[in-house]
């Protein structure tokens, strides 16, 4: 089969007006990014306030291997299905981040016979959203440090500044730095560093946002640091959360691109999914739900992480009641959850398979904790053999739950029609009650304990007393009503990367607990997090340039 950037260049795209049509929206209601690409204005999506909405789906996964398991893939296979049984159906993905591809070699768009276009501006600059959320971002760390150069009224304790500076590029030379070097005129040094864009608590912002006036107060609540009281300081103090707003007051509305088969796809915001919550934006999703009768999206990592945040942020926060989940499995990482080493993957081994299902069956559990049905796709690879396809099967059988396989990535949206027919029975049987894990009431630390104990299965949470004391202060401090962020490996249902399948007796330890005062959450890091990646030995970007024809080769 060809690349994924062959088959993405061959595809014929239509004018993104036509795909606009698709979905009831006025051309003048697109504001035009080229010819396949532009943003839906504000006024017409808040037109559609009073319309119903339509079915959300959710695509999750087992735990991954490092290469991933199809879940943006699946999710866009499983649009197309969707739209070819006649469901009107807009898929909701997040913005790839522009940095990672000049790292390892891989895009975010979906993968061969099941993409978005085009492909190319998609993974790059796209509509500039990246671009001014790091623009927003950057303007508070620079009226942070003008801030005290001008005498700190606010008393700023420069030891405690929290706010970072972000730029969308693995650079590990910008983890730590010191800032303001160099004489009296250029400040005073201290400590500082970057991170990627895309762990810009901006991000997480624009993703829960919904409305330019949401935004703003949400900006408003940023801590950027403290005082030696230890009391906090907010961007609005600073009185930043205006000209931050005009920054972003383009990138929060939703783009609009298409999938190879010519059916509706937002693409919209892009959060890290460790230390924030790794889902579309609100924005896109609800305006996504005004316009098609099934909205497909997807969440990151397995479904311990990015399902459960999926459910107790984004769901939660922005009133959403998701009808269906697909949990998608892939033979390959199910004998990974059974042992096999990733050099051995090639070769069948149903055993291996069937003792990872384990994994697969804690996934399914969980999810139907959230009082939403499920069912499994098994995302088709072609070195996978039949025994191991009909051992999953088996599994889920036994389990209650039905498992289908799904060949989108070859045949695109004639490869999910039995997993399409699946979701419409699920989702219209209306069976589901979603509610979220916790109640906002519960106390921060317990509501740690809830997701370690109910979704990863430990015995028991660990944390020093200054964790527990720092969630008491923000409980006093009016944040306890706050939803938990978990920062985990995404390997392991432990915080043991090399823990796979579903282990029991563990413990979680919490070693820091951090604040996101305008994405409203609290961040509990278990583990190492990396906020800046850096890029590998031999970067794709040695092999990406342009071809005789001005053609962009190298990339995926
Ligand atoms: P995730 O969203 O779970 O991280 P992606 O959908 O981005 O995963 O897929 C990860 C990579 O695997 C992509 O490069 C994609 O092209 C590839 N891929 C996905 N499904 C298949 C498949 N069935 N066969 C071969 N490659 C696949
Ligand atoms: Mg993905």
């Amino acid at each position: 089969m060809s690349s994924d950037i062959e088959i993405a260049r061959a595809a014929k795209m239509q004018p993104i007006a036509d795909i606009g049509e698709q979905l009831g929206i006025p051309e003048d209601a697109l504001i035009p990014f080229g010819r396949t690409k532009a943003k839906i204005g504000s006024d017409f999506l808040r037109s559609l306030a009073d319309r119903p909405d339509g079915k959300l789906v959710l695509v999750t996964a087992i735990s991954p291997t490092p290469a991933g398991e199809g879940k943006t893939t699946t999710t866009v296979g499983l649009g197309d299905g969707l739209n070819r049984i006649g469901k009107k159906t807009a898929v909701c993905l997040r913005e790839p981040s522009l940095g990672p591809c000049f790292g390892m070699k891989g895009g975010a768009a979906g993968g061969g016979k099941a993409q978005v276009v085009p492909m190319e501006d998609i993974n790059l600059h796209f509509t500039g959203d990246f671009h001014a959320i790091t623009s927003a971002h950057n303007l508070l760390s620079a009226l942070i440090d003008n801030h005290i150069y001008w005498g700190n009224a606010l008393e700023i304790d420069t030891r405690r500044v929290t706010w970072r500076r972000v730029m969308d590029m693995n650079d590990r030379a910008l983890r730590t730095i010191v800032s303001s070097l160099g004489g009296v005129s250029n400040g005073f040094p201290r400590e500082a560093g970057f991170d990627i864009t895309v762990a810009s608590e901006i991000m997480a912002i624009l993703c829960l946002s919904t409305s330019l006036e949401d935004l703003q107060d949400r900006l408003g609540n940023i801590i950027v640091a403290y005082r030696r009281d230890k009391s906090a300081i907010t961007a609005r103090e600073l009185e930043a959360d205006g000209a931050m707003t005009v920054l972003l007051k383009e990138a929060i509305q939703p783009n609009l691109v298409q999938t190879l088969e010519n059916n509706p796809a937002f693409v919209h915001g892009g959060p890290f999914a460790n230390i924030a919550h790794g889902c579309n934006s609100v924005m896109a999703t609800r305006s996504a739900l005004k316009l098609a009768d099934y909205v497909v999206t997807e969440a990151g990592f397995g479904a311990d992480l990015g399902a459960e945040k999926f459910f107790d942020i984004k769901c939660r926060k922005a009133g959403l009641s998701p009808k269906a989940v697909v949990i998608v499995a892939t033979v390959r990482a199910l004998k990974m959850n059974g042992g096999v080493a990733k050099e051995d993957l090639g070769s069948e081994n149903v055993d291996a398979v069937t003792k990872g299902c384990a994994n697969l069956g804690r996934h399914i559990e969980n999810v139907k904790q959230f009082g939403v049905p499920a069912v499994v796709a098994i995302n088709h690879f072609t070195a996978d053999t039949d025994a191991e396809v009909a051992a999953i099967k088996a599994y889920c059988a036994n389990h209650g739950t039905d498992a289908v396989l799904a060949t989108h990535w070859a045949d695109g949206g004639a490869g999910t029609e039995t997993l399409a027919h699946k979701v419409v029975e699920l989702a219209e049987s209306d069976t589901a009650q979603f509610a979220p894990l916790y109640n906002d009431e519960l106390p921060l630390f317990e509501k740690i304990e809830q997701i370690a104990k109910r979704i990863y299965r430990a015995d028991e949470v660990l944390a020093d007393k200054s964790v527990r004391d720092q969630l008491r202060r923000w409980e006093a401090d009016g944040f306890g009503h706050l939803p938990v962020c978990m920062a985990k490996t995404q390997y392991s249902f432990s915080t043991d990367p090399a823990l796979r399948g579903a282990p029991t007796g563990h413990s979680v330890p919490v070693r820091e607990v951090r604040l996101s005062a305008g994405a409203g959450f609290v961040v509990a890091i278990c583990g190492e997090i990396m906020t800046m990646p850096g890029l590998p030995s031999v970067p794709s970007a040695n092999h990406i340039g342009l071809d005789d024809n001005g053609q962009i080769e190298g990339l995926f």
